[in-house]
């Protein structure tokens, strides 16, 4: 697979800020924010073929990751609109969240195949439940488990990315530069713009550029 390296360097910004104006329009060839209050080490080369932004770390290692073909063919405004975007994610601790979440939907599914592979040992005529030969109906009952919670999953990251979005348009104040953004980031990802209920339920972890498109227009009409 044909990959294209992005190269990073670091920007420093307060740890609670939400003001966007730390981006640095000097350096926009290549941009990594480090929220860390003692260092200044770079992080440098990462891969991608797509224009992309990131949030990665924990704690001091936190970081935004700008992708350089993002910083390459983007106007400074929709670059501060996908920033702004991914701060939230930082100020709004979704990483915590989304750690959190996912800790207990692990929980109650390991219990629910727990219970439901123990009641359906004798049915299926296995005695133990470390009979190898049960493997494959542990693997069953995860799988429907999975059918269940995945959607669920997903649908509590699509409420977070919402809310980064309304973040972002609040703070930048610019409906034009985010949906153009947005746009852009769609057919250079080749996203579909606008996908079917039932798939945007089971497997999007983003609402859909059409909804996002929507909601951006709608949000600041209520703050011209
Ligand atoms: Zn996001």
């Amino acid at each position: 697979m044909h990959q294209i390296p992005i190269n990073l360097s670091w920007h420093r910004i307060p740890k609670n800020s939400t003001d966007v104006k730390p981006y640095n329009t000097k350096t926009r060839n290549c941009q990594q924010i480090q929220y860390s209050k003692n260092s200044k080490s770079v992080k440098l080369s990462k891969e991608t073929r797509k224009a992309n932004a990131a949030i990665a770390g924990l704690g001091k290692s936190k970081r935004i990751l700008l992708s350089d073909t993002l910083l390459r063919n983007y106007s400074d405004d929709e670059i501060k609109a996908v920033f702004a975007h991914e701060l939230a994610h930082v100020c709004l601790r979704h990483a915590w969240k989304i750690l959190v979440f996912g800790a207990l939907i692990s929980l109650i599914s390991f219990c629910l195949a727990y219970v439901s592979f123990n009641k359906s040992l004798d049915f299926f005529g296995f005695k133990q439940v470390y009979d190898i030969a049960a493997f494959p109906l542990l693997a069953l009952i995860l799988l429907l488990i999975g059918l269940v919670f995945i959607p669920l999953q997903n649908g509590f990251l699509r409420y977070l990315e919402k809310q980064a979005d309304m973040f972002a348009l609040s703070h930048t104040r610019n409906k034009e530069s985010f949906i153009s953004a947005l746009k852009k980031l769609g057919r250079q990802n080749l996203s579909d713009p606008a996908p079917g209920k039932l798939v945007r339920i089971l497997f999007y972890t983003h609402p859909s550029i059409s909804e996002r498109i929507c909601y951006a227009s709608k949000e600041n009409e209520k703050h011209p």
